[in-house]
């Protein structure tokens, strides 16, 4: 049946400024406008032809929308993901320990179901500025059991590889393995 996979819902989170937005543009990049109207500000939707098979996600910025500020639509979307990316800045040790926080949060909200968490360390061209290690994120994921990369929206690197990985956590998930 290929109505229940049509899409996947991919919230993005993260403490200000680590770069979702520019992450989620990144993804959005030849979407259509009409497209982009119909889904609002702050969602964007692409299909990506990842080993072959089409899979189409619609990424949600909304974490830190301003009419969304409150704590209930935070606790809406720590809800609605099919999968999630959790951004931090590799040269912002406080945005890392809020990703902490929240991967902490999504195991409370995702009890039972295994929804695919990717968590991203984003900022890589910052290397002099950096905070955060490769490998204290690598070990973050693995006690968190969540993938992990590293990548730059500047550089436009390892962004397509991200939403690649998203891609392929969901199809691991469906198959139940
Ligand atoms: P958000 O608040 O998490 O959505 O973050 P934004 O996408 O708005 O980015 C915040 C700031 O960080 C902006 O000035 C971006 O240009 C900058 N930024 C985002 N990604 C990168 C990156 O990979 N490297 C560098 N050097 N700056 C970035």
């Amino acid at each position: 049946d290929a109505s229940w996979e049509a899409f996947y819902r991919v919230v993005l989170l993260g403490d200000p400024g680590v770069g979702k937005t520019s992450l989620a543009s990144l993804f959005a990049e030849k979407q259509d406008r009409d497209l982009q109207e119909q889904l609002g500000e702050n969602v964007y939707e692409r299909t990506l032809t990842v080993d072959g098979e089409d899979t189409t996600l619609v990424v949600v910025d909304t974490w830190e929308a301003e009419n969304l500020g409150d704590s209930w639509s935070h606790e809406l979307c720590l809800q609605v993901g099919s999968a999630y990316v959790i951004v931090y800045s590799i040269a912002d040790r406080g945005s890392f320990e809020s990703a902490s926080e929240l991967r902490i949060q999504l195991r409370r909200t995702h009890q039972a179901d295994h929804v695919p968490i990717i968590l991203v360390g984003n900022k890589a061209d910052l290397a002099r500025c950096r905070e955060v290690s490769v490998e204290e994120g690598r070990a973050c994921a693995v006690v968190f059991d969540c993938k992990f990369i590293e990548t730059s929206a500047a550089l436009q690197h390892n962004v397509a590889e991200l939403f690649e990985g998203v891609v392929r956590q969901l199809r691991l998930r469906r198959r139940g393995s």
